[in-house]
């Protein structure tokens, strides 16, 4: 298909992303496409394809052409302002319920939540969990907070904070982050879809470490006895967390890989 070689240079996935571009356009599901019976589309829809695809040949994420990506089974709007949530990410959701799975009503408090995307995924997951969820950017918190509404989860709320200045003191069973990490002179930047996504969400001083590391240092504070902490990290920054974690005084340090097998997630 001519299409797809139109993407080749631009995309990873190009059939994918015809096929999701396609259906955008048809409003109507991937699966639909294995029935297609009249395999026509209307001048305005195939209009609609060809300006879309224009973008994405431009280098434009899916996920900003569509406004939604899926992360753990939950349809997310998302926007420029924020993170695209990654399936890597997923990996700190699993890891999070496995650590809850021995409290009751949970406390969970997600710093930086972006979309939504984490906390919205254990609120839907524990619905006797009370989930806080937090962003510095205003615009960001109602796009979150759309997403919960969406969703019809009444377990989460939103605030606007940056990192801890604005988080009650209440005493939270597990704190989740997945902060900026990226040093700002990485070429990973200059790639693909993160060339779209905002530099506040991806990019920290300190070699990528200065968000994760003023985390670890203030979570005791917001943390019960024997709470936890759970960050998400760059592939080569799990020995530094982990160190990090047990000069704070953090117990049962421990890291994990990702779908990818690189150590993506840290804890103590
Ligand atoms: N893992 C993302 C990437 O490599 C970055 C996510 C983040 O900075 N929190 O693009």
């Amino acid at each position: 298909m001519a299409m797809r070689q139109r993407l080749l240079g631009a995309s990873d996935s190009p059939d994918l992303d015809v096929a999701l571009l396609l259906c955008h356009c048809l409003g109507k599901p991937r699966s639909y496409l294995y029935t297609w019976p009249e395999r026509e589309v209307e001048t305005a829809q195939a209009q609609q394809f060809l300006s879309l695809l224009d973008r994405r040949v431009a280098g434009e994420p899916i996920a900003h052409i569509l406004g939604e990506r899926d992360f753990w089974s939950l349809p997310l709007a998302v926007s420029p302002l924020t993170l695209i949530p990654r399936p890597d990410t997923e990996c700190l959701v699993e890891r999070a319920l496995a650590m809850l799975t021995s409290r009751a009503k949970p406390q969970i408090l997600d710093l930086g939540t972006g979309t939504g995307a984490i906390a919205l995924a254990l609120a839907s997951e524990r619905a006797d969990a009370l989930v806080l969820a937090s962003d510095f950017s205003a615009e960001v918190v109602s796009l979150a907070e759309q997403n919960r509404m969406a969703l019809g989860l009444t377990n989460v709320r939103l605030v606007c904070s940056n990192w801890f200045a604005a988080i009650p003191a209440q005493g939270f069973s597990l704190i989740v982050s997945n902060p900026p990490y990226i040093d700002a002179q990485d070429p990973h930047l200059s790639e693909g879809d993160v060339r779209f996504e905002p530099a506040s969400a991806l990019v920290a001083a300190n070699d990528g470490m200065a968000d994760l590391l003023s985390i670890i240092r203030e979570a005791p504070a917001y943390l019960l006895s024997g709470g936890e902490l759970l960050l998400e990290h760059g592939y080569q920054q799990g020995e530094l967390v982990r160190q990090a974690l047990i000069e704070r005084g953090f117990v049962d340090v421990a890291s994990q890989a990702d779908y990818g097998g690189n150590e993506r997630i840290s804890w103590g």
